[in-house]
């Protein structure tokens, strides 16, 4: 069978910190169709423009001028205050910005002690919409709010861009492909101890407690959508035909971003969940390399259907550069703490033999 298979590392997803890059770089230019995978509860895929928005992430740095905050303030200039001012406006102008939008930010610089006006300060926002004109609206916004507070304050301000989005647009041809070898492949077959966690967790954190879902997903049309996260796989999607396949390695209803979303993943429910999705990425790369037409229709959809009016155009600059240095720290301090709890298959049968602990552990 020729062709070849080529494998994308999904860095700083989270972040949406790398995916503008590599398009920006031209990885993908002799890429015929991109195969995208994330963990979820569900077993699906899906085309069109979903519910997920699209995203600037930018980090707002004050500079302003040190005094003692008691003797004389009034030499200084606090670069927190402009900080706050800006979250304050930001706040105040929410309430009349459009539904669909999402904006949240974290401070994280806000100077180093009370008696010290703070000289420099920062903080971080995450301005999400539905498509590309009204990101750029939020993020022109967010600028001026920016400058507003700094003029405010006697400060300046500069700003970095960390990461960006375009949102997620799929490709029905091969989503109708997939769809069928989802279909094929099934559902994992959860055992009573793989039930047992799931609706135990989903107890433990007031959810509804439904357990593992048994039922792979129907192909639906994509509906408008209100708003909701993010992924960086969305500017690769603009430029040449993907799918992003959902498989059921996790545990439903559970808080995303959270330490829920972690329990599944040293058990059966993930190990099971992420050898059916594997089965149908190799399904459908299958159908990719041994159906030309498959491949023709795909583009056809690509350049007729989904980038006959929008044309893709890349948030970042010229000069921006991944925030690689970003959790540099914080992988310092975790990472010989992580390596204690590497699995030694050679030792132990599975993971949770390892760890000491009976599956399934609950109360
Ligand atoms: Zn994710």
């Amino acid at each position: 069978m020729p062709g070849t298979l080529k494998l994308y590392p999904g860095v700083a997803e989270e972040l949406l910190g790398s995916k503008a890059y590599y398009v920006r770089a031209g990885l993908f230019r002799d890429v015929d169709v991109m195969l995208g995978v994330h963990v979820s509860s569900e077993f699906a895929t899906s085309y069109g423009q979903g519910g997920m928005s699209g995203l600037v992430s930018i980090q707002y740095s004050f500079h302003g001028k040190a005094a003692h905050a008691a003797a004389d303030p009034w030499d200084g200039h606090s670069a927190l205050a402009a900080v706050e001012l800006m979250d304050v406006g930001w706040d105040f102008r929410r309430e009349y910005l459009r539904l669909q939008q999402r904006s949240h930010h974290v401070i994280f610089n806000g100077g180093d002690q009370p008696n010290v006006v703070p000289p420099e300060a920062g903080v971080w926002y995450y301005f999400r919409e539905m498509d590309y004109p009204h990101i750029k609206e939020l993020y022109d916004l967010g600028n001026t709010m920016a400058d507003a507070a700094a003029m405010m304050t006697s400060t300046t301000v500069t700003r970095r861009l960390v990461g960006s989005a375009w949102p997620t647009y799929f490709n029905k041809v091969i989503a109708e492909d997939q769809v069928k070898n989802i279909q094929a492949v099934g559902m994992p077959q959860w055992s009573d101890a793989d039930q047992t966690l799931a609706k135990a967790l989903q107890k433990e954190v007031g959810k509804e407690v439904t357990g593992l879902k048994t039922k792979v997903n129907e192909l639906k049309a994509p509906e408008p959508g209100t708003g909701g996260g993010s992924d960086d796989v969305g500017d690769i999607s603009w430029n040449l035909p993907m799918v992003y396949m959902m498989y059921p390695a996790n545990i439903p209803e559970v808080a995303g971003h959270s330490w829920e979303s972690g329990v599944a993943m040293a058990t059966p429910i993930a190990h099971k969940g992420s050898t059916a999705g594997a089965k149908v990425q190799a399904m459908t790369a299958i159908d990719i390399l041994t159906d030309p037409v498959l491949v023709q229709q795909a583009w056809d959809y690509f350049r007729t259907v989904q980038t006959k009016d929008i044309k893709y155009e890349s948030f970042l600059g010229p000069a921006d550069k991944p925030a690689i240095e970003l959790n540099k720290d914080k992988m310092a301090q975790y990472l010989p703490e992580l390596r204690k709890y590497y699995y030694d298959p050679a030792k132990y049968k599975t993971y949770l033999d390892q760890l000491g602990i009976k599956y399934p552990t609950v109360k």
